[in-house]
């Protein structure tokens, strides 16, 4: 595959990989970056636009993992660079908290026109996804005046203290860096392909679990992601989400919508909630939100957010300027590039592809979820035992496909394409992990 006439939208590997500078980053990183800090793709990234990425040695690659989910838009979103570029050159930096500034406030209003129901909101911005769910929480906390936080099966939800201990799984994330959290309860939740249960019925176990074994009048806040992203793209059965919803509202619980990997326009609507017909009392946004440019979002019903005293939520970098001109570029083309149309092109494409894989592999056990967010999950249909999907990864990788794992047992391929993805490059993608599946 020394195809260097190729264009620049299409995979291209030119050297072994990795190549040799990415051999010489490799060893200065070894020698320098803590070993906890994992590469799944053991080469170095020079420069990305849209859907490719190209390493140090030329080497192109389909991203098929957006830098988990970040990236949606596109790498280099052209509308993002310059709103970054200009805004760097007017304001890097005041803290909102001391000497406020505009864009700030247009993120604020955008995100009260686009995350679900029309009801007041309220945002307020921080730096990473883990931080909102911890803000999430402390605001729930402090408007309910409860402490119990509940989370479901499989989730994850960051590494800050508190989030690592509302992850489904402490491996890796906490591995020995206890002692953890207090007050976290773990629920089960929605998992059809495992649990067999409609809606309905999940949902009224997971009320049994939250009454018997935390007691509502306790609880602050549950928290779940509407498509559980680390866990393998898991799609609660219909009809969950607003039950449980119902459930809170009746109890007086703050219903959390973790949208962090969700959310923007992944899954065809802006956020993913919506597919379920789930109105949230909360919505955490991050990764997808300003097109790589670090920002989280928490934003509520304004009587929840606003329960905060003067000074009880904030931070130092938190809405940077930089990151809010970015956020506002992402979100102005929610409607201005029917970002969601987009989402959903993808999946037309996709999800025929693999459902056409799955046919004729009988280890695909199911192909799942919604727009760009897509997974599969591999079963042995003779043991039942999880297939992992690291090593296929790995093989994709060396072909020039980046695509990421995912699920509490290791045996998920997810499909977290950037919206900017070409129909061809999305065909191109699966036939290599096609082939790194029967190699396997
Ligand atoms: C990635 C993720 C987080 C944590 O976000 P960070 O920016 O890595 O701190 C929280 N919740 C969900 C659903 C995520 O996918």
């Amino acid at each position: 595959m020394t195809d260097t006439a190729a264009p620049a939208t299409s995979r291209s590997i030119v050297t072994e990989i990795p190549g040799p500078k990415s051999r010489a980053l490799l060893e200065r990183k070894a020698a320098a970056v803590a070993q906890g800090i994992p590469h799944q793709l053991p080469v170095f990234i020079a420069e990305a636009h849209d859907a490719i990425i190209t390493d140090v040695d030329g080497n192109r690659f389909i991203d098929l993992g957006c830098g988990i989910g970040v990236t949606t838009i596109g790498h280099t979103n052209d509308e993002v660079v310059a709103a970054v570029r200009e805004q760097v050159g007017l304001l890097t930096h005041s803290l909102f908290g001391t000497t406020p500034y505009e864009p700030y406030v247009r993120v604020a209003e955008l995100l009260a026109e686009l995350t679900p129901g029309d009801h007041a909101k309220k945002s307020f911005f921080v730096n990473s996804g883990s931080e909102a769910v911890e803000n999430g929480v402390k605001i729930a906390r402090r408007a309910t005046g409860r402490r119990a936080v509940a989370v479901v099966e499989h989730g994850y939800h960051g590494r800050t203290n508190l989030t690592m201990t509302m992850n489904f799984k402490p491996a890796p994330y906490a591995t020995g860096m206890g002692p953890l959290a207090s007050d976290i309860f773990h629920a089960p939740g929605s998992y059809p392909l495992r649990d067999g249960l409609d809606g309905a019925a999940a949902a009224k176990r997971t009320q049994w679990y939250l009454e018997k074994h935390v007691g509502a009048a306790d609880l602050a806040c549950l928290v779940i992601e509407p498509i559980q992203g680390e866990g393998g793209f898991i799609v609660p059965a219909d009809g969950y989400l607003p039950l449980m919803q119902e459930w809170c509202t009746a109890n007086g619980v703050v219903m959390i919508a973790d949208e962090v990997q969700s959310g923007v326009c992944r899954t065809g609507t802006t956020f993913a909630s919506e597919q379920f017909g789930w109105v949230p009392d909360m919505v955490l946004s991050a990764k997808g939100i300003a097109g790589g440019m670090p920002i989280a979002g928490v934003t509520g019903r304004a009587e929840i957010m606003d329960a905060v005293h003067t000074g009880g939520i904030g931070g130092t970098f938190g809405g940077n300027p930089v990151s809010c001109a970015a956020a506002v570029a992402v979100l102005e083309q929610v409607t201005s590039k029917d970002l969601n149309a987009q989402a959903r092109r993808v999946e037309a494409v996709l999800r025929p592809l693999l459902e056409e894989l799955a046919a004729s592999r009988p280890e695909i056990a199911e192909v799942r979820g919604k727009g760009a967010m897509l997974a599969i999950e591999l079963v042995d249909p003779e043991t039942g035992e999880p297939i992992p999907t690291g090593p296929i990864s790995a093989a994709a990788g060396l072909e020039g496909v980046l695509v990421l794992t995912a699920g509490t047992d290791y045996n998920v391929l997810r499909f977290l394409p950037s919206l900017a993805i070409t129909d061809e490059q999305l065909r191109e993608a699966i036939e290599v992990i096609g082939r790194a599946l029967s190699a396997r």
